[in-house]
């Protein structure tokens, strides 16, 4: 049997929310149950999104409630975690780009800003994406050589295909299967070098042994691309566990200002870190019998994911209250 290998992968974008620390909770679970490794990837080749202090607060809370990670780059006799930024200056993603180029798999496109403007859009999560024609996928070769030479400006496609279906699978929501048609040809690489997240994310989980990805529902939506892109390579898919959400006591989304809702927020209230803990790990997942309360050393124990439950986890700050002994 493989051994068993997760990660935590947050995009250092802000504090670390309750449904963040889920996901890095289970991942870590998942990896102790079964005796395998745990690692920690700082997943921030996206300089837009990047929030100066952000990766300082991921170190911290996983630091505090003992979500040790396993492996990463050797720095000072410790592990440090594996850094994309640092990550890409081995040239690994522009790597892996070609790679797809060689294949067919994927396409260097020069299509300039007024081109892409004049293209179809298409609003796909609340954001409008350019629905992209294909047309740099017919360039002739000499073509594309005499503009890298020129130094063109460019970036890299996948070719998804028009036809067919994608089948992905999910250990929660089972099969999802979606037409092809509806698989723009995302960017890998982007025109500054770096690769997009989706790209990063993927070659990452490949190159560093990944068994099992746990990660919040909104990525539910984007991952028949990513099997298309394991496919592409003939990569093997790892075990996707997409959460549910987790809401307040109306049954809304978890927002900021539910004030609540990050562990450095909840420290500053008074919890304790064993009880944001233990009750962060019961937000979606439940023993065989009903036990409630749980040392990480007992979660580790009991922690089979296959009881990770798809109806959405209910933020109750009372029953955090109970735990914390405030009763
Ligand atoms: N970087 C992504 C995030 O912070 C992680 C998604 C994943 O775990 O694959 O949401
Ligand atoms: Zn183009």
């Amino acid at each position: 049997m493989t051994k068993i290998r997760t990660r935590y992968a947050p995009s250092p974008t802000g504090k670390m929310h309750v449904g963040n620390l889920r996901s890095a909770l289970y991942e870590f679970l998942i990896a102790k149950h079964a005796g395998g490794d745990f690692m920690l990837r700082i997943e921030d080749t996206d300089q837009e999104r990047y929030v100066e202090g952000a990766t300082e607060i991921i170190y911290r809370t996983l630091e505090k409630t003992g979500l040790v990670h396993d492996e990463g780059p050797d720095k000072d006799g410790g592990y440090g975690p594996y850094v994309q930024s640092e990550r890409m200056k081995t040239g690994i993603y522009m790597k892996y780009a070609k790679e797809l180029i060689d294949k067919g798999e994927a396409y260097y496109c020069f299509c300039d800003k007024e081109r892409l403007a004049s293209l179809r859009t298409e609003v796909v999560d609340g954001k409008e994406i350019t629905v992209y024609d294909k047309h740099c996928l017919s360039l002739p070769k000499e073509e594309i050589e005499a503009n890298l030479a020129a130094g063109k400006p460019f970036v890299i496609r996948q070719n998804n295909p028009k036809e067919g279906t994608t089948t992905f699978h999910d250990e929660l929501y089972g099969d999802i299967t979606v037409d092809n048609s509806q698989l723009d040809d995302m960017i890998l690489i982007k025109s500054d070098g770096y690769p997009t997240y989706n790209f990063a994310n993927v070659v990452d989980d490949h190159t560093m042994n990944i068994t099992h990805v746990v990660r919040g529902n909104e990525y539910l939506s984007s991952s028949p691309k990513y099997v298309r892109l394991y496919d592409a390579f003939g990569w093997q898919v790892p075990v996707y566990i997409h959460l549910p959400l987790i809401t307040d006591e109306n049954h809304k989304k978890l927002s900021k200002r539910s004030g609540h809702a990050s562990f450095e927020d909840l420290i500053d209230q008074g919890f304790i870190t064993e009880a944001i803990v233990n009750y962060v790990a019961l937000l979606g997942w439940s023993p065989e019998d009903n036990r409630e309360i749980f040392s990480l050393d007992e979660l580790i124990k009991e922690f089979d994911y296959h009881r990770i439950s798809k109806s959405p986890a209910v933020f109750d700050i009372v029953k955090l209250r109970w735990m914390n002994g405030e009763y």
